[in-house]
């Protein structure tokens, strides 16, 4: 094979892939690609989902290069689950009408995400109707010029990844949301880096534009660097100048998505198959299951047997977003229901199915496919950990993989440990979760050089042997602090040894002796303690330390000797220092490095 050939191996990869199907895809062995994953930073584990950036970066530096998968073959891949887009390609064109765009709010932690949302929502005249409160049902709708937009009102990525990790791709454009004072930060790169993946256009809402330290210059610069061009600037991307707070320029970014959404080709059929996403669900003590569900395509009634997941059954009542009872809801409409059977995890997709049995013989069907399929396969991991990893650089840190018998001892533990970290040393706890544990966490923590500290759950035999093979700690713990406090020892083990000076003697230089080859050598009396010729000398002159440095020679009566005590006269000869005076103080020394604890695992 040429060098050319041997170049141009190509792979296709779909939007998100597991570490095994990656291996497979590229004719590797999973520990390979996770290996290679930490080298570039990233820890995770054989199931894990990584996605395309990533596995693109890994593919090229085994030799490969990856390309997107097209959506026409993602799209036949998940024939299980298909994406309501895939629905809408098999519906009657003709039947086809707009719907309004469903946007969600993406952002870094602070930049004014939730005020932005509270400030579009009062922005909506219809609202006045019924006292201008909305319900909290996790999205809502506003009006502009006889348009209708539909608002996902939780804001945050997990949310937005939820729908992607189940190809629900719940949103049509996402608004992100930068400080004018603050600019883009890792989650902001977080946000892009998602909604690109998604491939859904991003407006920008450059907030805060009222704030003194506001620097709408350098943002634009910034996201510029970031791939996202501001229309101003000849690019892509619309800039919105708003205050969130002072509700200034709502308008603006709403005409905005409209324009936006006229341009990306937001259609369904009112009259076909119904099919959308569970934005959220919770259990009521009195009314049982109640879900938002958005509408994606068809129309929602009352009486329709619906299954989301696992969950299924008939609905009982619906409301919109102002709690008013409706009978139906069209596409990019939320409602909330009642009748479910359980709490659907957000962003489920749900259907609606003609009868009771074929319902649950769906549910039938899913469960046992579930059962092959771990929860850890759910868990992303991004380009931009990568990157923020490849900038952290290399730190002194502590790895831990850390399973606990349930959530509620399994985060007091992870925040305690948390703690201990200091600037010197950090704890990084590369996985936690519930659980006994497993190979695949011994495989994790053999390829990140990490310990598997189990509280209240023991090692299987499988993942004691392959401990065993591959040099791994494993340690069970049944008490909080026992377990916190090893994880001290063990920090401070890893904390350089510290250095501590001991001084054991002085000495007055009272005449000098030039010897030639040799240089000046200090005839001295040893005034306290002694002087060692495998120590340092400290040179003092008026109490200035002129000169540090070992010992060249030391002799007695003409003698080389290993060491002169108190009282004693002695020639000493000071390596490279040739400058010292009678009346010169020599100060003997010697560093000690103290280990400060003793390594626990
Ligand atoms: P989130 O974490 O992105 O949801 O941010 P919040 O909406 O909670 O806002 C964070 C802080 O920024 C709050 O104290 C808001 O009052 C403030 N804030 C939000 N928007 C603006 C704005 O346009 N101007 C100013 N001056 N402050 C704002």
């Amino acid at each position: 094979m040429s060098d050319i050939e041997r170049r141009t191996k190509t792979v296709e990869l779909p939007p998100t892939i597991t570490v095994r199907e990656l291996a497979n895809s590229i004719h590797s062995s999973p520990i390979e690609v996770i290996k290679n994953l930490m080298s570039n930073g990233v820890m995770a584990n054989i199931n894990q989902q990584i996605d395309f950036d990533t596995a693109a970066i890994i593919a090229a530096e085994m030799g490969y290069e990856a390309t997107l998968e097209t959506q026409e073959n993602e799209e036949e891949e998940q024939g299980e689950n298909p994406l309501w887009r895939q629905m809408i390609a098999g519906e009657d064109q003709v039947d086809l009408v707009s719907r309004p765009p469903v946007v969600t709010i993406l952002g870094h932690v602070d930049h004014g995400k939730t005020t932005l949302l509270d400030a579009i929502r009062h922005t909506d005249v219809a609202s006045g109707e019924v006292g201008g409160i909305t319900q909290h049902i996790g999205a809502y709708q506003v009006e502009l010029k006889g348009k209708t937009i539909t608002f996902l009102d939780t804001p945050g990525h997990a949310a937005f990844t939820a729908m992607r990790a189940r190809g629900a791709q719940g949103a049509d454009i996402v608004i992100l949301v930068v400080a004018a004072d603050d600019g883009v930060m890792p989650q902001t790169r977080e946000a892009i880096a998602h909604a690109k993946a998604a491939r859904v256009p991003i407006i920008v809402a450059l907030n805060k534009i009222d704030r003194s330290n506001a620097d709408p210059e350098r943002v634009k610069q910034q996201l510029a660097e970031n791939g996202l061009v501001p229309d101003e600037w000849d690019g892509d991307t619309i800039v919105v100048p708003i205050s969130a707070k002072k509700q200034e320029g709502i308008e603006d970014l709403l005409e905005a998505i409209l324009l936006v959404a006229e341009n990306i080709d937001i259609r369904a059929n009112p009259k076909g198959k119904v099919i959308g996403t569970v934005i959220e669900a919770e259990l009521d003590k009195s009314k049982g299951v109640l879900a938002t569900l958005l509408v994606q395509n068809g129309s929602l009634k009352v009486g329709d047997e619906v299954v989301a997941g696992v969950a299924f059954g008939r609905l009982r009542a619906m409301f919109d977003h102002y709690g008013r009872k409706i009978s139906k809801a069209g596409p990019s409409t939320p409602v909330s229901v009642m009748g479910l059977s359980e709490v659907p995890p957000a962003g489920e997709l749900f259907y609606v199915v003609n009868s009771e049995r074929e319902a649950r013989e769906m549910v039938n069907e899913r469960q046992q496919e579930r059962g092959k399929t771990s929860a850890a396969a759910k868990s992303v991991v991004t380009l931009e950990q990568l990157f923020d990893r490849f900038q952290a650089g290399e730190v002194r840190e502590l790895r831990l993989i850390i399973k606990a018998d349930v959530q509620g001892s399994l985060e007091p533990i992870v925040s305690t440990l948390d703690e201990f970290s200091s600037g010197d040393i950090n704890i990084n706890v590369l996985h936690a979760e519930t659980g006994n544990i497993t190979e695949s966490d011994v495989m994790l923590a053999a390829a990140s050089k990490a310990v598997v500290i189990g509280f209240n759950v023991s090692a299987d035999s499988a993942a004691r042997r392959l401990a065993e093979a591959e040099g791994v700690s494993i340690r069970l713990y049944d008490i909080i602090y026992r377990l916190t406090e090893d994880v001290e020892k063990a920090l401070k083990g890893m904390l350089p040894p510290e250095e501590k000076e001991n001084v054991i003697g002085h000495a007055e230089v009272r005449a000098i002796f030039r010897i030639s080859k040799i240089g000046n050598i200090a005839g001295c009396k040893v005034t306290d303690g002694e002087i060692r010729r495998n120590c340092r000398i400290r040179v003092l002159r008026r109490d200035k330390i002129v000169h540090e440095g070992p010992i060249s020679s030391l002799k007695h009566l003409q003698e080389d000797v290993r060491e002169v005590r108190a009282g004693f006269e002695c020639g000493i000869g000071v390596k490279n220092f040739d400058e010292i005076e009678v009346g010169d103080r020599l100060e003997c020394y010697f560093i000690e490095k103290v280990a400060v604890e003793e390594p626990v695992f």
